[in-house]
């Protein structure tokens, strides 16, 4: 057993550490305040290949495995957890289900410009009827001739004004017994009869983009459609599994953040005559804040070592999602405290963090809904395991 990360991957976190503190430590205020979505620095970091970093090399990818990716993905959060956002809804959601279930075609022709970091991509699931159930779905993909006819409207979809791709799950069927036959479909951003607006005015990840996307009448090739036309939600379920990991990835980065904004401020701010750091309830905050992010930090290293292995990790992967986002809110709070009144003003870039961290305990299903899946594993196995491994 190794702790250490393999020195290409060292050299990669380095690598991107340098990359978020030039290109985007620097605009993340900025950028929040402005809800501004830098596209631009989405070309830069496909160029640094950080696009392709788990998918494999014959399609454009860097074959490098879910830890180098999740390695990336917690220092971008560190800069900016917008940011991070829309890099790990692009890689995880939006491209892996390509990866996943596309045929040779579709991979050459959707995999390739996204894992070359030329393109990004949406996953298009939740509606205003299907949120933590994802089964209540209604946009209807209708098979007429070649083309699958899509209906519907999919809202809040990281990516939506930027991407040149988005995988939705949609209605292709119905069962004998009435029940929904569930699809995934890749669907081009610029057929016609697609819209995207953006009216949502967000509590934080205001530098990630978040769009409604509306289908009229869109035809979409029925080659596209992806993987199983009966295994359309077993897909997108299984893709969810692996965007746990990389949401994880990102809670750790901003969770890292917040200790690292607190001590500093601690050692330096003094009062009573001394740093505050000399007060053992300031002492305590820090020492939770260290523990608790190191911890979710290897939950994130073992779900990602048992995916690259091939293992089912979908326990491991809700574990560290739970765990990891909620030591982020945690974290961000428990800074803010340390900061005082410096950190309930903008200059300080805590409360940021604070409004940012909310989102992870909420996308790519809540913590309720982790505790769900968690629950259903711990009480399939058998009783010789016990929630061991
Ligand atoms: C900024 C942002 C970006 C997003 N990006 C995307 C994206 O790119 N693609 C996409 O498809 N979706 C995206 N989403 C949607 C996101 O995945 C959903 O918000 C999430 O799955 C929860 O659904 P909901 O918000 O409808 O909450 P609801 O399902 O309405 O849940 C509300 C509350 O009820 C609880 N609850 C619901 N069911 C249960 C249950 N069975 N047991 C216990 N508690 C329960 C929940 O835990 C929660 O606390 C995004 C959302 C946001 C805010």
């Amino acid at each position: 057993m190794d702790f250490g990360l393999s020195k290409e991957i060292s050299e990669l976190k380095e690598d991107a550490r340098q990359f978020a503190d030039t290109y985007i430590r620097p605009f993340a205020a900025e950028w929040d305040e402005k809800a501004y979505f830098s596209r631009e620095l989405f070309q830069k970091i496909g160029q640094k290949g950080y696009l392709g970093l788990p998918f494999a090399k014959e399609y454009g990818g860097k074959a490098m495995g879910t830890l180098a990716y999740m390695t990336v993905a917690e220092e971008i959060a560190k800069a900016s957890l917008g940011v991070a956002l829309s890099y790990v809804a692009t890689v995880s959601i939006g491209t892996a289900p390509i990866a996943m279930y596309g045929t040779e075609e579709q991979k050459t022709k959707f995999l390739r410009p996204l894992a070359e970091g030329r393109e990004l991509a949406a996953f298009g699931l939740t509606e205003k009827n299907a949120g933590s159930d994802a089964a209540g779905v209604e946009t209807t993909a209708e098979l007429s001739g070649e083309y699958f006819i899509v209906n519907g409207t999919k809202q809040w979809i990281t990516n939506a004004s930027y991407a040149s791709v988005v995988t939705i799950a949609a209605i292709t069927g119905y069962k004998e017994d009435g029940g929904k036959v569930i699809s995934s479909l890749i669907v081009p951003m610029d057929l016609p009869g697609i819209t995207v607006k953006r009216p949502y005015d967000k509590m934080g990840v205001r530098s990630s983009d978040t769009g409604e996307i509306h289908f009229d009448h869109v035809k979409v090739p029925k080659e596209n459609l992806l993987g199983d036309q009966n295994a359309g939600m077993k897909q997108l379920l299984q893709v969810l599994n692996g965007g746990r990991i990389s949401i994880a990835a990102i809670s750790v980065g901003l969770a890292q953040e917040a200790y690292d904004k607190a001590i500093q401020h601690a050692k330096a701010r003094e009062q009573f005559g001394g740093p505050i750091s000399q007060f053992e309830s300031v002492q305590f905050k820090l020492a939770d804040m260290a523990v608790e992010t190191e911890a979710a930090r290897l939950l994130v290293q073992k779900a990602s070592f048992l995916k690259d292995r091939g293992d089912v990790f979908i326990k491991e992967a809700a574990y560290a999602k739970v765990f990891a986002s909620e030591t982020a809110t945690r974290n961000a709070n428990r800074a803010l405290q340390i900061l005082g009144g410096t950190g309930y003003m903008r200059e300080a870039g805590v409360e940021r963090l604070l409004r940012d961290a909310k989102i992870l305990e909420i996308g790519e299903g809540t913590s309720e809904i982790q505790r769900l899946v968690i629950a259903r594993q711990l009480l399939k196995e058998g009783a010789d395991k016990n929630g061991r491994n």
